[in-house]
């Protein structure tokens, strides 16, 4: 497969370290309040690269942090925790905050067909590897201590700037928008590993540590809860691409301090969503939610479609407009599938031809917009729908999109309405009803049609004539 690595700023053929198993760490979400749907396309976009190797023949360990500590309102260390910006919103504890909002996040992959990770750790069980790994990077020189907090210094590296698409200046921004600075820093870029002294003195969560009573800065703990359970060299780390600046730079620089040698290979960024007025987020106070979409009639797997569409490299804009296109899209794809039969044998040269297209697709750096045309060249392929309908189920091992479960769904339904429309003691029923109103007797015909309603019968009048249905 090729993957384009941020890390290098090409495609590369992905390798990973041992032949046997894909290590994949996936930044998690902070879970102060409710994923927004951009927030899930990240997510989707990372479930379909963890399949897609999977389904090329990889075995994957996968594993995601829960941020439930140490992520401020900037990522560059300032401001609130925004755990307790959660807990005051609610009057609740941290806790109790990041129990529920984990428990929705994991209640909205469900409902987009996302995998859990293999490993899924909160932030507030690794305090002692960060300890561990802060003090050694004290020891190393590579860290100091100043204020009370400790910083990781970036003039000791070589190179800090490694996603450097962009030049440094403009990678700077991050740290300088909206930040005051931090008059405890020797370097602008260098960040906090472990906080105890902060303008928040009513942060919640504590821990002892040899430099105080305090909490990890947010970086820490996905380098070090990617060690704990990935071992000390990872293949691919995912995230949108807003963490490539600063939170994974700075995962690399401390990770890659500590251990000494390179620590991850292939870095993969999801793009954003945005709405006509910028990316998606959740500080500007009005975003979406899957279960916004459901109440407003949206099916989650017309979003997730949606997000198929487009390759995920580029931002992809949301719009009501474009979310409709792709529910008519979903719809009449599922009616299309419904329509097929299982009609004899595979023609396993057939099914070989169109899985070869999909493959090609996935192993183009993920190009799920060209996997969703192979999708849609099985309905158009000529071949018999048996050999479609296994090249559909096959493919949505890493599509997801219910495609065959929602075929088969609709086919009930539509043999349903059918056996509905089918009773002959109604449809006498309606014939009188009709009779009655041509012969103008209209007292007969609402009679029938009462006696009819009573029996939960609705009727529709329709220029082809009158319908019934059930309600
Ligand atoms: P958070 O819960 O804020 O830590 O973010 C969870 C994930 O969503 C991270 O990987 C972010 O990079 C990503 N993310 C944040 N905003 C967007 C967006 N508008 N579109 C896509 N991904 C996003
Ligand atoms: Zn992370």
């Amino acid at each position: 497969m090729y993957l384009y690595n941020s890390l290098t700023h090409k495609k590369e053929l992905f390798q990973p370290n041992s032949p046997d198993i894909v290590k994949m760490y996936t930044c998690g979400p902070t879970v102060y309040h409710y994923a927004h749907i951009g927030n899930l396309r990240t997510y989707i976009m990372e479930d379909v690269l963890e399949k897609a190797l999977r389904y090329t023949g990889y075995n994957v360990k996968r594993v995601m942090n829960i941020t439930d500590v140490g992520h401020l309102a900037s990522d560059a260390d300032t401001g609130e925790d925004k755990m307790l910006k959660g807990a005051k919103r609610e009057n609740k504890t941290v806790m109790q905050i990041a129990q529920y909002y984990t428990d929705a996040f994991f209640e909205d992959c469900r409902k987009l067909n996302i995998k859990i990770p293999d490993v899924v750790e909160p932030a507030t069980n690794c305090i002692d590897a960060y300890i561990e790994m802060v003090q050694k990077l004290l020891d190393t020189g590579k860290a100091y201590l100043s204020g009370g907090n400790v910083y990781f210094d970036t003039s000791t590296l070589e190179q800090y700037y490694v996603f450097n698409d962009h030049d440094e200046e403009d990678l700077a921004v991050g740290v300088r928008e909206g930040v005051e600075e931090d008059t405890n820093k020797k370097n602008r870029n260098d960040f906090v590993l472990w906080f105890t002294k902060s303008k928040f003195e009513d942060q919640a969560l504590k821990w002892d540590s040899p430099w105080g009573v305090g909490y990890p800065g947010w970086h820490i703990e996905c380098s070090c809860i990617s060690m704990k359970h990935l071992g000390e060299d990872l293949d691919i780390h995912c995230g949108g691409i807003d963490n490539a600046f600063p939170h994974h730079t700075n995962e690399i620089a401390q990770s890659e301090s500590f251990l000494g040698h390179k620590w991850c290979n292939y870095w993969f960024h999801v793009h954003h969503l945005n709405t006509d007025t910028g990316k998606m987020s959740k500080s500007k106070g009005e975003f979406l939610t899957v279960s916004l979409l459901e109440q407003k009639g949206y099916d989650p797997m017309a979003y997730r479609l949606f997000c198929l569409q487009s390759h995920y490299r580029r931002n992809l804009v949301f719009s009501w407009e474009n979310l409709d296109n792709a529910v008519i899209a979903y719809d009449k794809l599922i009616a299309r599938i419904a329509a097929l039969k299982e009609d004899g044998p595979v023609d396993q040269d057939a099914f070989n031809q169109l899985k070869d297209r999909f493959v090609n697709a996935l192993n183009g750096d993920l190009n799920t917009s060209v996997a969703v045309t192979a999708m849609y060249d099985v309905l158009k392929a000529k071949t018999n729908d048996a050999t479609k309908l296994a090249a559909l189920r096959d493919f949505d091992q890493v599509l997801c999109l219910n495609l065959l479960e929602a075929a088969e769904k609709l086919q009930k339904k539509q043999a349903q309405e059918a056996a509905e429309q089918s009773d002959p003691e109604i449809d006498a029923l309606v014939a009188a009803r009709t009779e009655a109103k041509k012969a103008k007797n209209f007292a007969e015909a609402d009679r029938i049609r009462d006696e009819l309603r009573a029996r939960g019968i609705e009727i529709i009048d329709t220029p082809q004539g009158t319908k019934w249905r059930k309600v």
